[in-house]
């Protein structure tokens, strides 16, 4: 067994949730995400196997301090072994401790509605549903697909089965889904839902984000003050990248998240590091392929374990101090979010 340390960085921070992209395939192709067609997928081979991608999650979590696995994509429910990979992930201890990791996972909740008993069986600890409307004509545009029937019965899957809380997640854009914020709010509080609005960020096709057009957290909030009473929740934020709202009207109360990404990045407290589909860890969402480390190639090359450590321990010291969003000279990154992993 490697020795154990953690994941540190050059500007004191350190990770503790490990994102894994299980693919880059989806069943939706968010007009922020993904472009309509022409997107080719990874074959096959590329991607890590079931045994690679459990022996990274068991070296992150075993001896590099890692304390929470979250499977994203690409739609992560479209990785039939995912209940496996569940599974096998919360029987991991922490740095030999007696404790199990926090398992999470982000889905677009299509085909949740037959898998969320066996996911909380598996050991799946939190789930963030991703829903920018309720209306069906919009989600149809948004997503080019049909489907929003399917994302409301995987959300009630998902309380049946005990997965709360369940979040939702919904990315504002500007003159798309902005005069659908209170509705969403009505849904959440009506079903028992934290949702957690999102800022869009600059990483989908192109065309489709300019920093003038974009909806800030605070016009957000003004919205949804319209019509209902914010008082700022107690809990501290941490390293958490929801500011949080206790969220009430005269019949109904919640918790609201606000996730600020570009006007007040939360970089300085990112404790995350991201394991590509096909196993490179990137520092950062916003990372150069460039700056990724093949951990797949290692791996095929024979490394061992202590050799793999290493390896991911100096990708995160590289990690840099901020995304740059609003540096003069950004370029976004070359991979889509469908392919890091959100
Ligand atoms: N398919 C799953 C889903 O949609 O939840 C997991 C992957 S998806 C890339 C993860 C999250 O990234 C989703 O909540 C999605 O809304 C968000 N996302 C995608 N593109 C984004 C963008 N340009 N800005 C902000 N969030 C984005
Ligand atoms: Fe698919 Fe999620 Fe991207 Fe939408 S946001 S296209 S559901 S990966």
């Amino acid at each position: 067994m490697p020795t154990t340390r953690t994941l540190d960085d050059q500007y004191g921070r350190t990770a503790r949730d490990l994102r894994v992209s299980l693919t880059d395939r989806c069943n939706l192709r968010c007009t922020y995400c993904m472009p309509a067609d022409g997107l080719e997928w990874m074959p096959t081979e590329q991607a890590l196997t079931d045994e690679e991608t459990i022996r990274l999650i068991r070296l992150a979590v075993e001896t590099l301090g890692i304390h929470q696995v979250r499977f994203t994509g690409g739609e992560p429910l479209l990785r039939k072994s995912l209940e496996d990979i569940v599974a096998a992930t919360k029987q991991l201890r922490i740095d030999g401790s007696g404790t199990a990791p926090t398992t999470a996972l982000t889905t677009n909740a299509l085909g949740l509605a037959k898998r969320a008993d066996a996911l909380a069986e598996a050991g799946l600890d939190r789930i963030n549903v991703s829903l920018d409307t309720t209306s069906p004509e919009l989600f149809t545009r948004l997503t080019r697909r049909d489907r929003i029937q399917d994302v409301f019965a995987g959300i009630d899957a998902a309380l049946a089965a005990g997965l709360t809380p369940v979040k939702v997640n919904a990315v504002v854009m500007p003159g798309v889904n902005e005069d659908g914020i209170l509705d969403l709010v009505d849904f959440a509080l009506d079903k028992g839902l934290q949702l957690r609005f999102i800022e869009q960020m600059p990483l989908g096709p192109r065309e489709k984000w300019k920093r003038g057009d974009m909806v800030t957290a605070h016009e957000i909030l003004s919205r949804v003050e319209e019509r209902f009473t914010l008082t700022p929740a107690e809990k501290p934020r941490g390293s958490a990248p929801a500011a949080l709202w206790n969220i009430s009207d005269e019949t109904r109360e919640g918790t609201l998240g606000v996730i600020a990404s570009v006007t007040h990045p939360f970089c300085g407290a990112c404790d995350r590091t991201r394991l590509t589909t096909d196993g490179a860890i990137r520092a950062c969402l916003f990372s150069k392929t460039a700056d990724e480390v093949s951990l797949r190639d290692l791996m095929r090359a024979g490394a061992s374990d202590e050799e793999l450590a290493d390896a991911w321990a100096q990708a995160m010291w590289l990690k840099k101090p901020g995304h740059g969003i609003d540096d003069v000279g950004f370029l976004q990154p070359e991979r889509t979010m469908s392919e890091i992993g959100g």
